[in-house]
């Protein structure tokens, strides 16, 4: 009896701005044209769990720091394994994953205020669950980021200050060289053109 392959998980990681969901539609565009069966998605999620934390990222609720760490992990470990579309069964079917935030997204954004290892402690019950097969870092300049959001958007979210964005960056390189010998963690340079980045993306799925 021959078992069912098991799908690839990849995580995209960046600050706001950074191109993260145009190179995600790209890379599912194309891998399902080649015939993969590919599931895009993105945290927080649109669950109940999720609903919440969207509701603290407008400012429309406010609840202490630790509170919010665990929110987004109780949202990610949903994510992973509720009974309609989680994503750990998804693997098990043959899906490949490309999520568009995952547990580096809190190490990042949560450690501006609270301990880094306290939010990595938070979120040990996903990265014992399913770590991706690589965490695609897209990476530019927060002034570059700040344009691209200025340009495209009509409002700007809570946490997307200059001084704020520069902090989640230099605590992405920090969580990644905190736990480089247990995650497989690539950087992307992400300024360029889109075609530029996706081909640099491309060559690191290929090397899955
Ligand atoms: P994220 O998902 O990381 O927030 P997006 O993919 O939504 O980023 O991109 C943010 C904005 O920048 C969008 O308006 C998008 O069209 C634009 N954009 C994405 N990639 C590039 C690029 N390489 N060069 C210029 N603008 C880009």
């Amino acid at each position: 009896m021959s078992s069912i392959k098991k799908g690839r998980f990849i995580a995209f990681e960046g600050i706001d701005g950074s191109g993260k969901s145009t190179q995600i539609r790209m890379l599912a565009d194309k891998l399902r044209s080649e015939g993969i069966n590919c599931y895009e998605t993105r945290e927080p999620t649109d669950s109940p769990i999720g609903s919440l934390v969207h509701n603290i990222m407008t400012g429309r609720i406010t609840a202490d720091n630790r509170a919010v760490t665990a929110l987004f992990a109780a949202d990610r470990i949903d994510h992973l394994t509720n009974s309609v579309n989680g994503i750990a069964a998804q693997i098990d079917k043959g899906v490949t994953v490309l999520t568009d935030r995952y547990y580096f997204s809190s190490y990042a954004y949560h450690s501006v205020d609270i301990d880094m290892d306290w939010v990595i402690g938070c979120n040990r019950v996903s990265a014992d669950i399913l770590k991706p097969d690589v965490t695609i870092y897209v990476d530019i300049p927060v002034k570059t980021a700040l344009e691209r959001i200025s340009a495209g958007r009509a409002f700007t979210e809570l946490y997307e200050t200059e001084e704020r964005l520069t902090k989640v960056r230099e605590n992405y390189f920090k969580a990644f060289e905190k736990l480089s010998g247990s995650e497989n963690i690539e950087i992307v340079d992400g300024t360029g053109t889109v075609g530029e980045i996706f081909e640099r993306i491309c060559d690191i799925y290929n090397a899955l």
